[in-house]
């Protein structure tokens, strides 16, 4: 069977370098706050080139903490809103509805599957504090207009990076684009834990300082409490084994892209719709997405020949049962991505036997 993704096999690939690391925590007798996080945050922030990257606990709490910490800024307040797109994994709107502020869902375009940036400015009104851009699939969802609009409506830009570690917009990498970011480090991300993980950066001071704070039970200093914070720490162990992994995740994401390529040259069937990339630096193929009408039979095929696929996302966020609100809302961009996409096995250690198998199936399936 190829696996949609192997993660026993990506963690052979660096197995000595690893254990090595998780033996130097487990005796070094410290496990929380400590060196190990201290070094992953210093090469993170180097990596994705901003001055401060806090570890957290997970990427949902990461983009959490970035809006809590502009609220106790007094930069936003209860009920303002923040663009988003429509069509992101529920964390994004999760983070914003958690701090009691209002999403505003936007259509994604329907070739890139980013937020469409035409339609953004309409849905700008006088509570709107922020735009957060989810770079999707592992592709680059920024574009010059975006920033634009960001600095002529004084919004803040965040951006939800956890699909898209090593992607990059005209040499800068995503999660510096904006004003701040939020990373996760779930196992299965490009840049994964062996748990959850997650990380928040930025280059402005005050709000690094008061995420670190917020999450870690809003204190600044031992003892004293300035917020009413959270535990939403990075371990050591997961720091540790982040900084090996980090070390080899442009070659891991090399890799990516030449399987995309493979894909995407080779896929000829007129039923299937291959990913648009129109700069190879832009997108790091977290996922390699296909959309075609008859998704759910693409799949069942796929399956009864070995090979395992995922659909990301089967129901949009409008439609879920926790956004009772918005469910006879109508995005149609968005349930048409819904209902069409599914995602080819992809990863950094799939073999050309499983790449040429995977393409040979796809060209062979009758519509
Ligand atoms: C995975 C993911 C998150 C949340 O990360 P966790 O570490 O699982 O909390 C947020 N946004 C997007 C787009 C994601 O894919």
């Amino acid at each position: 069977m190829i696996k949609f993704l192997d993660l026993q096999k990506i963690t052979q690939k660096y197995s000595d370098e690893i254990h090595e690391a998780v033996s130097r925590v487990i005796n070094s007798g410290w496990y929380l706050q400590g060196k190990e996080s201290e070094k992953f945050e210093m090469n993170y922030a180097q990596y994705i080139g901003t001055k401060y990257t806090i570890g957290c606990a997970n990427g949902l709490d990461a983009l959490i903490w970035i809006l809590r910490a502009y609220i106790e800024m007094g930069v936003m307040q209860l009920g303002d809103e923040v663009i988003v797109p429509a069509n992101t994994y529920i964390a994004s709107i999760l983070a914003i509805t958690e701090n009691g502020l209002k999403p505003v869902l936007i259509e994604p375009s329907i070739e890139t599957y980013q937020i469409d940036d035409t339609k953004i400015e309409a849905a700008i009104t006088e509570r709107t504090k922020a735009v957060l851009i989810v770079h999707l699939y592992g592709q680059c969802a920024y574009t010059e207009k975006i920033g634009e609009l960001c600095r002529r409506y004084n919004l803040k830009l965040v951006e939800d990076n956890a699909q898209a570690h090593g992607c990059k917009f005209q040499g800068r990498k995503t999660g510096s684009l904006g004003d701040a970011a939020g990373h996760s480090f779930y196992p299965g991300k490009n840049l994964g834990a062996f748990g959850d993980a997650g990380a928040v950066t930025t280059n402005d001071e005050e709000l690094a300082k008061t995420v670190r704070a917020i999450a870690n039970y809003g204190s600044q200093k031992k003892y004293v409490f300035k917020y009413c914070g959270r535990n939403s720490r990075l371990d050591e162990i997961q720091a540790a084994v982040l900084d090996v992994k980090l070390k080899h995740l442009d070659e891991d994401v090399a890799i990516r892209k030449e399987v995309a390529r493979y894909y995407i040259e080779h896929m000829t069937n007129p039923n299937i719709i291959t990913p648009m990339v129109t700069d190879w630096d832009a997108h790091v193929f977290h996922i390699f997405t296909v959309r075609t009408q008859r998704r759910d039979s693409l799949q069942q095929y796929l399956a009864e020949n070995g090979v395992q696929t995922i659909i990301h996302y089967p129901i949009p966020p409008h439609k879920q049962e926790c956004y009772k609100e918005w469910n006879n809302l109508s995005f149609p961009i968005t349930e048409q991505i819904h209902n069409e996409e599914l995602s080819l096995p992809m990863s950094p250690v799939l073999t050309e036997e499983d790449i040429i198998g995977v393409v040979d199936l796809v060209n062979q399936w009758e519509y």
